[in-house]
């Protein structure tokens, strides 16, 4: 057991979802088109270009800053981040300083069966760098990437644990596809992370003295493996008595191993001033209200929602709510109905159903079979109208066809036999033909009774309501 924890902020770039660039009309769909095809002085940062904004990227970032409940600047403005890299050939990137679009929101994540809010700082509007690519002693530049909206989104150092920080980045992904601002899509470069971490004793509560960054995570699983990385790397440091250097550390490879790059610049090294080329940004009351109107059911809602509404339990409920249309699928399938059906269509869904759409490679887009589907094979089965084995084999039916399942029951005359009758018929032929079984009946072998049910379920291919026959063979062999 160690005896550190992790004190952990983060930051996170997302490319939110627009047609063209953020001050240019270049187009911002970059992802594998050839090297330099969507650039124009603007992009390319050569001298007297104009930017002109994207109103479509500030209303994305305003409508996150207003989902992560963050304060807005009515009046905001861009500034220049001045620093020289050959990514950036305008030598300042346009992004915001004191006056970014939201500021101190806050993220509810769930921990161990408690909630947490993760505060953010800042929300802001910038743009990204050009793309570099080391070619033998060639370095390549690709521009496409140069000038894409970014939204940048400031945790404060509010994280304790590995935990929070994935369970932060995962809710954090799901909200921005919640509102559309983002595919988020971190195979394409959509959503990178970057950390900033320490340790201190446990039970400490000042921040310590010195924080370590690591740039440019890609993925959420990279990022679980830089942190479990820094907490060893650090742990051992601070054992042996001394502080870890307060600096930037870039990625090595996948395994989360890190290497120095820098030590930490301040803010002051960037010279921030404002951009005198964009005039200053605002928004009125109205319009906020106007974005803040398009903001659907937040995750966090709505599983809270669910589990109060429905009576699921909260696994269930975070599987259901993992996309938005997902959700909305359910609540289709259980809609109207009582707490007890509305539970068991869940179960349907995140069971069986979802098992298919795996194995057969199907998505939720595709599907032919409608909600009100399950939910008439859960009423089905749960009424005895059908045994559970039929319900599997109907389910799947009306996955691959989209047929109704009543009507593939009625067709097929699949319903249970609930006809005591009929019943009692095969089970006198059962008896009949097992007098050993039924010795054993009578010496009180509990699993006598347990055969000759068995018997009568193949006898009638499943279709035997197993209650009723249980009953029909007590009565006759008493
Ligand atoms: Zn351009
Ligand atoms: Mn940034």
């Amino acid at each position: 057991m160690s005896i550190y924890e992790p004190v952990i902020g983060l930051e996170v770039h997302l490319q939110t979802k627009t047609k063209s660039k953020m001050f240019c009309g270049c187009s911002s769909n970059y992802f594998g088109s050839e090297p330099n095809t969507r650039t124009c002085p603007v992009c390319l940062g050569l001298p007297g270009a104009l930017p002109v904004p994207n109103e479509k990227a500030i209303e994305h970032t305003l409508k996150l800053a207003l989902a992560l409940n963050c304060s807005i600047n009515k009046k905001s403005k861009f500034d220049r981040k001045n620093y020289f890299f050959h990514d950036l050939p305008k030598g300042y990137q346009i992004s915001q300083y004191d006056l970014p679009i939201g500021y101190d929101g806050w993220v509810e994540i769930e921990v161990r069966d408690d909630s947490k809010r993760i505060r953010i700082k800042r929300v802001h509007q910038e743009e990204d760098t050009a793309k570099t690519i080391n070619e033998g002693e060639n370095l390549l530049i690709d521009f496409n990437k140069s000038g894409v909206p970014l939204t940048e989104i400031v945790t404060k150092t509010d994280f304790e644990s590995i935990e929070e920080v994935i369970k932060f980045a995962k809710r954090m992904r799901q909200i921005v596809r919640y509102l559309d601002v983002s595919d988020a899509d971190m195979e394409k470069g959509q959503m990178r992370f970057e950390l900033n971490m320490s340790l201190r004793k446990q039970g400490e509560k000042q921040l310590p003295s010195y924080k370590v960054e690591v740039k440019n995570i890609g993925s959420i699983s990279v990022l679980e493996k830089v942190i479990i990385r820094e907490v060893e790397r650090q742990t051992k440091i601070l054992d042996e008595g001394e502080i870890p250097d307060q600096e930037t550390r870039g990625l090595k490879d996948m395994t989360g191993e890190t290497v120095s790059q820098r030590v930490k610049e301040d803010s002051d090294d960037y010279r921030y001033f404002p951009e005198p080329d964009i005039p200053p940004l605002e928004f009125s009351d109205n319009y906020i209200s106007e974005i803040r109107k398009t903001i659907p059911e937040l995750p966090h809602e709505k599983k809270m929602r669910f589990e109060e509404e429905y009576g699921l339990d909260g696994g269930m409920a975070e599987v259901l709510i993992s996309t938005k249309d997902f959700a909305d699928w359910y609540e289709m399938a259980s809609e109207g109905k009582k707490k007890e059906q509305a539970i068991d269509i869940a179960s349907w869904i995140i069971g069986d159903l979802k098992k298919l759409m795996t194995a057969k490679k199907v998505s939720l887009k595709k599907l032919k079979i409608k909600p009100v589907h399950i939910s008439k094979i859960s009423e089905m089965v749960s009424s005895g109208i059908i045994s559970g084995t039929t319900g599997k084999q109907i389910l799947e039916e009306s996955f691959d066809t989209g047929k109704d399942p009543e009507i593939i029951v009625k067709e097929r005359n699949l319903g249970q036999i609930g006809d005591k009758e009929e019943i009692e018929e095969v089970a006198s032929r059962i008896i009949e033909k097992n007098p050993k079984v039924v010795s054993d009946y009578k010496n009180k072998n509990e699993n006598a009774l347990k055969y000759l049910v068995g018997q009568v379920m193949r006898e009638t291919k499943g279709r035997a309501n197993p209650k009723l026959t249980e009953e029909i063979l007590k009565s006759i062999l008493e």
